[in-house]
């Protein structure tokens, strides 16, 4: 993996990934070995709408950026449910042109599972890729839900692309998303829709005015591009480096590091915590009694509680 063999990342990421017990302590010890030298990427995540272009932009500017000489991994983010999972992907080759480039590297998201789970892998994940010396790590949201917050969680820059679309700009996407961006992009501006485009970009603008942003902070700006004609793809990417640039320079790329850190092992002792909890003996038992009592009115599930957590030896 440090050698950077794409082959050796993808059997590492296979491992980090399983859930049989019988792996975890090998993925501890290649986790604990390559810790150190991860952390140098510039982890760039990416949202939008189903159908907003997020693999044809990624497909561009990773093609742009591996010309360029760069090293790109490129990560999904999926916990919906293997029926939607399908559905989303379904059988279309998605980035053909970067997954031919020798400096790509691309991974699906891990197979569908409960949010937590998630997370936790691709933050591995994002760690290996950058100990095999990947240099800018893209991270995309594919399914709908969660998974903005979560791939916000885990990366230094949130890119968020947006369609024009008739009328009201704001509708399509949920206003929080608009709130986690530090760029924004209008995509497909070409053709036809070009003009369309250039007015929704004012309009984002201009609603993204009313939130405010404390003094010396970065403002996210609003721009337009096409991933399919690639025009405006390069200013995008130009402006992701004016962002870490800023970033570095006042400190809030340190600070959101490590408060992402510090969150993440507060996520993983509650995890921790939950499952300590199964698996003491008696509480289930305990649990679907007390479940039915507190569905029927019969206990206030602050009392239930207090029992359960006491019985599983985490109370007085
Ligand atoms: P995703 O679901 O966000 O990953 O979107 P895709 O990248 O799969 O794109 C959805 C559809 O929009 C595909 O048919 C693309 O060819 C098309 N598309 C993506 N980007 C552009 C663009 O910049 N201009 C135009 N005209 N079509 C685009």
């Amino acid at each position: 993996i440090r050698a950077g063999d794409r082959g050796a990342l993808a059997r590492g990421i296979t491992l980090i990934e399983s859930r049989a017990r019988a792996h975890h302590h090998d993925a501890d010890t290649l986790l604990q070995l390559l810790a150190p030298h991860a952390g140098g990427a510039m982890r760039v995540g990416i949202t939008g709408a189903p159908g907003a272009g997020k693999s044809t932009f990624i497909d561009a500017l990773g093609g742009q950026l591996c010309a360029a000489g760069r090293r790109v991994a490129v990560l999904s983010v999926d916990p919906s449910s293997p029926i939607s999972h399908g559905s989303i992907l379904g059988d279309k080759t998605r980035m053909e042109n970067l997954s031919r480039q020798p400096g790509a590297f691309i991974r699906p998201s891990p197979s569908s599972g409960e949010l937590g789970g998630v997370a936790r892998r691709t933050r591995e994940t994002i760690a290996l890729c950058e100990a095999a010396g990947f240099e800018i790590v893209l991270v995309e949201t594919v399914g709908v839900g969660q998974s903005e917050v979560l791939v916000h969680g885990m990366v230094d820059c949130f890119l968020v692309l947006l369609l024009a679309g008739a009328g009201d700009e704001l509708q399509g996407i949920k206003k929080g998303v608009l709130e986690l961006a530090d760029i924004l992009a209008v995509n497909k501006a070409d053709g036809d829709n070009r003009a369309r485009a250039e007015m929704a970009q004012r309009e984002f603008a201009r609603a993204l005015h009313y939130l405010s942003v404390p003094a010396g902070a970065w403002q996210p700006p609003v721009l337009a591009c096409s991933a399919l004609t690639r025009e405006g793809v390069a200013e995008v990417w130009q402006t992701v480096e004016a962002f870490f640039a800023q970033a570095r320079q006042s400190g809030a790329f340190a600070a959101r590091r490590r408060s992402q850190a510090l969150a993440w092992l507060e996520a993983l002792v509650s995890e921790g915590l939950r499952e300590a909890f199964a698996a003491q003996h008696g509480v289930t038992p305990l649990r679907a009694h007390l479940e039915s009592q507190v569905g029927a009115g019969l206990v206030p599930a602050p009392v239930a509680a207090r029992r359960l957590l006491a019985a599983a030896g985490f109370g007085p």
